[in-house]
């Protein structure tokens, strides 16, 4: 068992990392990649690591909506785009010096959602940090090049478009000619874009929305990812399973490496593979991928 995409920095989960990797363990968990999201958390990020070296694994990467929130959500109005991209150059100088403990790039990708929830933001703006998330992605898919390392994906649009995914696609094809790899994580994007995600040779990464009842077209994009493209993941703290949402005795509710198991158990049924051979393959796929 594997957890491919986790914020083990975030609370509650950082609070109890030794409990965390010990449930996880007990259910024969082999790996967790730990994502990084900005500048600020590679440090701790890399220190949770390494007290579990042989189990944690650290992904370090800029998230999309880093931008956006560093700047106007902190009251910035001048010199956005300058801001944005000197930040990006110090946190590659950054990457540039701790790329021997990183076994993937990421959180990365490309977030056209949420500026769907800032009423202040301008359209202008709006184009603005498009392009400086696509700068951002593009010098990040570079990276993953020059270091030949896998990169994990977000990509989020606004319900019934697949704007991010499509721009996604297209960097990975021009900035990485074919030759990068990685990982479309929680993907919930159109099924027709599937097929090119698969085509260029990338994995999927499913969590506990398969878990929940309003998660019928991830179960559906599920049936339709080939076994030995499927990866697991919590993305904890956030998406708890559906037994720990309904389950009223749990106080605070957050997601953990050991769900996984309730996860890959929904995922054996809609696959109609046994849970066993499901984790024996997408643990592959893990090892494959990332290490
Ligand atoms: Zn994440």
């Amino acid at each position: 068992m594997h957890d491919s995409h986790i914020h083990l920095n975030l609370s509650p989960l950082c609070n109890n990392i030794p409990e965390i990797v010990n449930n996880f363990v007990i259910q024969n968990g082999k790996h967790i990649l730990t994502q990084s999201t900005d500048q600020v958390d590679i440090n701790e990020t890399i220190a949770i690591a390494q007290q579990f070296p042989d189990i944690i694994d650290v992904a370090l990467g800029l998230h999309p909506t880093c931008f956006e929130e560093y700047t106007i959500q902190k009251g910035m109005t001048k010199n956005i785009y300058e801001y944005c991209q000197k930040y990006i150059c110090d946190w590659e100088k950054v990457f540039e010096k701790e790329n021997s403990n990183v076994k993937a790039i990421g959180e990365t990708g490309l977030d056209y959602f949420q500026f769907s929830l800032n009423q202040k933001i301008t359209s202008e703006q709006i184009v603005m940090f498009k392009e400086i998330q696509k700068h951002s992605f593009a010098r990040q898919i570079t990276l993953a090049k020059k270091y030949d390392l896998p990169l994990s994906i977000h990509a989020r649009d606004v319900q019934e478009q697949n704007e991010t995914v499509q721009d996604s696609l297209r960097l990975l094809a021009e900035q990485g000619k074919g030759c990068v790899k990685g990982s479309f994580h929680s993907y919930t994007g159109d099924i027709y874009l599937l097929g090119d995600i698969l085509d260029l040779g990338f994995y999927v990464g499913f969590n506990a929305i398969i878990t929940y009842k309003s998660g019928a077209n991830v179960r559906d994009i599920l049936k339709r990812v080939p076994l030995d493209r499927i990866l697991f993941e919590t993305d904890g703290p956030f998406l708890p399973t559906q037994s720990t949402r309904k389950n009223g005795k749990i106080k605070e509710k957050f997601a953990q490496p050991s769900d996984v198991k309730e996860i890959m158990g929904v995922a054996a049924e809609i696959k109609n593979v046994s849970i066993e051979k499901l984790e024996a393959i997408s643990d592959e796929n893990y090892t494959n991928l990332f290490l």
